[in-house]
């Protein structure tokens, strides 16, 4: 008799075991997925680089500036609040375009800056990264900037940072205008960073530069550079296209490339160098001061510390000074009669769309409205994070012109009526049901709620479960029985 159930059991025991796996294999698969959506920012530094997709993940650098990134779509940061970070990381746009940065909020935290007597000053900053640190920026392209702050504190604004410490700014592309309008003592405006050092190589901008000092009353040290307002940056291989504008009643110190080359915190032995750069531009500035300097140059306009090599530059430069204090110089500011025509550029798969401003009077230009580029997308794309009912999905599109790579959102998922689960239990069916078609639809598509996807696998399992264990029980009392009755026979 034992040796006849022995078997039946072993059966039944298969038979849950097989039960129980079927039903944790969605759970077990969904749960994979989630993991491989992890948050990018999430990556700790020193290992591989956080990608950047959307607005949102360009944000949470803010959480952690020490981490390395890439960038892997164009971004519109219209309407963005950008604020400031004190970054100490890697940033590789891989060619990637950060459009309309607007207005970047500037620094709490303070740097010192030295003026040509070396005096200091605790100085906030603003740019992309208001301050680096031993940091790394490469490859981005930082177009249609239109930064405009008034302050009264010390201030050094720039297009890719407002300081910057031994850090280095490779292969980065900037357009736009960076404006300052200051009442305090020490400020100025550079195109790719406000004050400081490290290098900057291979960069390329066409920006307008507006420094205004707006308290006539002081005296205050004032600086404009078409790459470094103030500082000892080495800068090779880059071409500037520079349209500055300098208004002060103080001490002006203005560059083609760096407003005013000092070597700080004292001076100390080192090879600089600032060779093989093209700068085509003009500053036009007053300086509204009866102890003048006027320092305008091609290159760098005050000189502090000659300490660098200086080879392979090109200038095509005007130094165009005004004697008339009364008004603020800005661009199209002589123009009298202002008409102007207006040419919408639409986008191309690389380059952003924007709307050309010309004035029938003078020549002056301008754009703005940039809208990113656009891509002709595929048909076809694969699923990056499903969509679900409440959040949008991401899909990776390949573009048809150009071949590149583009993640869109994909739509939310409209509700499908979820069969409601029924509460008679069901009987025992003779083979293990394994519907793996159905597991497989959860994990491709992640089709209905969470919720929804439990009670599906969970309520047939539990009732499968009950019954081979009431199975089980019946026949452990039946031999239970059997061996009671054989002994008292005995
Ligand atoms: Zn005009
Ligand atoms: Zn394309």
């Amino acid at each position: 008799m034992k040796t006849k159930l022995t078997p039946i059991i072993h059966l039944f025991i298969v038979f849950a075991l097989a039960v129980c796996l079927v039903c944790a294999i969605p759970f077990v698969t969904k749960s994979a997925g989630q993991a491989a959506a992890a948050d990018p920012a999430d990556a700790p530094a020193g290992t591989a680089a956080a990608e950047i997709y959307t607005v949102e993940d360009l944000l949470k650098i803010a959480d952690n500036p020490s981490g390395n990134y890439v960038l892997k779509s164009d971004l519109d940061l219209a309407g963005v609040e950008w604020p400031a970070i004190t970054f100490t990381g890697t940033f590789d746009g891989e060619g990637h375009i950060l459009l309309n940065l607007t207005n970047p909020a500037v620094s709490a935290e303070t740097r010192v800056t030295y003026d040509g007597n070396r005096k200091t000053y605790d100085t906030v900053f603003c740019g992309l990264f208001a301050i680096l640190e031993h940091a790394e920026v490469k490859n981005v392209r930082l177009l249609g900037i239109s930064s405009y702050t008034t302050i009264d504190k010390d201030c050094f604004c720039g297009g890719i940072a407002g300081f910057a410490s031994e850090s280095t700014i490779e292969n980065c592309e900037l357009s736009g205008m960076v404006r300052l309008s200051v009442s305090a003592k020490m400020f100025g405006v550079g195109g790719i960073i406000g004050y400081g050092n490290g290098v900057i190589r291979g960069c390329k901008a066409d920006l307008t530069l507006i420094n205004t000092d707006t308290d006539s009353a002081h005296r205050d040290e004032e600086f404009l550079g078409g790459v470094c307002a103030a500082g000892y940056p080495d800068i090779d291989g880059c071409t500037i296209n520079l349209q500055g504008f300098l208004s002060d009643h103080g001490y002006v110190h203005s560059g083609g490339l760096v407003g005013m080359y000092i070597v700080y915190p004292k001076r100390f032995q080192r090879d600089g160098f600032i060779k093989n750069n093209v700068l085509d531009g003009f500053i036009t500035f007053f300086e509204h001061n009866s102890d003048r300097r006027a320092y305008c140059a091609k290159q760098c306009g005050e000189i502090m510390d000659w300490m660098f090599t200086d080879s392979g530059n090109t200038y095509h430069f005007t130094r165009d000074e005004r004697k008339d204090y009364s008004r603020e110089l800005v661009p199209h500011g002589d123009c009298n009669e202002s008409v102007y025509t207006e040419t919408v550029i639409p986008p191309t798969c690389t380059e952003p769309g924007k709307t050309l401003h010309l004035c029938k009077t003078c020549g002056f230009s301008y754009f703005d409205n940039y809208t990113l580029p656009t891509h002709t997308l595929s048909e076809d794309y694969n699923v990056i994070i499903e969509s679900t009912l409440t959040e949008q999905g991401t899909g990776e599109f390949t573009c048809t012109e150009c071949g590149a790579a583009i993640r869109k959102a994909l739509p939310t998922l409209t509700p499908t009526p979820t069969p409601t689960p029924t509460l008679t239990p069901t009987p025992v069916p003779a083979e293990p049901a394994v519907d793996s078609s159905d597991a497989d639809n959860v994990t491709k598509s992640g089709n209905g709620s969470e919720d929804g996807g439990i009670s599906r696998y969970l309520l047939p399992g539990a009732i499968v479960l009950l019954i081979v264990i009431a199975v089980l029980l019946a026949i452990r009392a039946y031999i239970h029985g059997k061996a009671l009755r054989s002994r008292r026979n005995r």
